[in-house]
């Protein structure tokens, strides 16, 4: 569709203000009557945008017809290949403007095959899969002790003798908390368990998935193995597998495992950021930056991971494009390659774009599952906090909350966050997120539509305020790591 932002006729006094004419336009009443009616303009926009986005459909069409057409999308696989297509060809036919693809290399990594079967003292199958990054056994596996520990710290207070040729059996449970707070309490010996337990002389290691589910769905996520440790095997127990190997020890007798892994490294890949955008009627250099991530790990087919974050921001910047007039700043929509694996489309983003970074005034991601908004929260100079009354204002009768100016950003805004971009939070609720993430039960059904769109709403007053107010949100110096 052609765009009517180009064709309407701005008023005398906005058009003095855009060549910097102020002194004479109308007496002093006549610019505050001005300023009242942007006022509610801006608050009948988002009155408007918030019915559009709870009567919204087309989000869950989106993430339905990118879990059933493409499904899963772990970087560098052929699943990822055709998300890029479909990303960029929905853009299209979204209306969006200046759709393109930015170039990413990513890590490429194979799961293979997991078996893992309890030897002594009561024999037993095992549900468990490879954590991101793993490298293999050897064919026949490997049969050896069980060293059972409650934490990664307390297996450092353990002996290395104690340690030594033993499989680590990390049995670290998450809490269920609404704001997703027991994954950063847990995700640790996930990340980093296997390189502390190879420095200790373990041969493998096993972990209770870092997850709330209580089904027989292993929760894979990736492990950083450490540059001066031998790497060494690592997968996760499905949360009932982990509850059965933790009784072995019930019995007083030495507890064997045989753990045989296929996964390994297979070189790099290329994928692809895909971007769409929404030109800025007065500030087209400015960018208010839409993220979500397009890939997925390999069990599901990445519905609420992230494809209910790609859905929500491909929709909301289809609304603001439909609208009469564009807002005045650009709206980007960034799906972001390969953030699962090592935030390789992130980095890429950022050192493409490192010349103007300072023109991203802010930042928001979708990236926490499709459950209802419940918080609102910025990381914006102090000084604009006051202009986000209006939509604070406008996000309360969707039961969003303010939450302060202590945002965090998604991961893959981190690279831009280095480098001083504000960003904010619209906080979904993680209570049921982390019985499926990373799991093969990501699926379209863990979707509730009606949560869905009220994503849509949220983050469509975001979208739109972002890009038409005034206010500088400034640059904002990055908590310390
Ligand atoms: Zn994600």
């Amino acid at each position: 569709m052609t765009h009517p932002a180009s064709t309407s006729t701005p008023s005398i006094a906005a058009l003095a203000v855009a060549i910097g004419l102020t002194i004479g336009v109308g007496s002093p009443a006549a610019r505050a009557d001005e300023a009242a009616s942007a006022d509610s303009s801006l608050e009948a926009t988002l009155s408007s945008l918030r019915q559009a986005g709870l009567d919204d459909e087309v989000a869950y069409d989106l993430v339905r017809s990118l879990t059933v057409e493409v499904g899963s999308r772990f970087a560098g696989s052929a699943g990822d290949r055709r998300a890029v297509a479909w990303a960029t060809q929905k853009m299209e036919e979204l209306g969006l403007e200046n759709v393109r693809t930015e170039p990413v290399v990513v890590p490429r990594w194979i799961r293979g095959e997991a078996e893992a079967e309890i030897l002594t003292p009561h024999p037993q199958k095992l549900i468990l899969t490879a954590l991101g990054g793993s490298i293999g056994t050897s064919e026949a596996g490997i049969s050896a002790p069980i060293l059972h520990v409650p934490s990664l710290d307390a297996l450092e207070a353990i002996a290395d003798e104690e340690v030594r040729g033993k499989i680590v059996f990390f049995d670290q449970s998450m809490s269920r908390q609404r704001d997703g707070s027991g994954y950063g309490q847990t995700v640790g010996i996930r990340s980093r368990g296997p390189s502390r337990a190879a420095a200790k002389g373990a041969i493998a290691v096993l972990i209770r998935s870092v997850g709330t589910g209580t089904h027989r769905f292993p929760h894979t996520g990736g492990t950083r193995y450490a540059e001066e440790v031998a790497k060494i095997p690592a997968a996760a127990l499905a949360v009932p597998d982990a509850d059965l190997l933790a009784a072995q020890f019930d019995y007083g007798k030495p507890v064997q495992v045989r753990l045989r892994l296929t996964s390994r490294d297979a070189g790099e890949a290329m994928s692809a950021n895909v971007i769409g955008e929404v030109i800025g009627r007065e500030r087209p250099d400015e960018i208010v930056l839409l993220a979500a991530h397009l890939d997925s790990w390999d069990l599901g087919t990445g519905a609420i991971d992230d494809g209910a974050g790609c859905a929500t921001m491909m929709r909301v910047a289809q609304m603001l494009r439909e609208l009469p007039q564009a807002p005045r700043r650009t709206v980007r929509v960034v799906l972001f390659a390969n953030e699962e694996f090592g935030l390789s489309g992130a980095r890429a983003y950022a050192e493409a774009h490192a010349d103007d970074i300072e023109k991203h005034v802010i930042g928001i991601e979708s990236d926490f599952g499709a459950g209802r908004i419940w918080r609102f929260r910025t990381a914006i100079d102090p000084s604009a906090l006051s202009q986000t009354e209006v939509l604070r204002t406008a996000l309360e009768p969707l039961d969003v909350e303010w939450g302060g100016n202590e945002a965090r950003g998604g991961a893959d805004l981190s690279p831009l966050r280095r480098a001083s971009m504000p960003v904010a939070d619209l906080s979904q609720d993680g209570t049921l997120y982390f019985d499926y993430h990373h799991t093969d039960d990501d699926t379209l059904d863990k979707i509730e539509p009606a949560a869905l769109s009220q994503n849509v709403a949220s983050y469509a007053l975001f979208a739109y305020w972002a890009a038409e107010t005034e206010a500088d949100f400034g640059r904002v110096t990055p908590p310390a790591r």
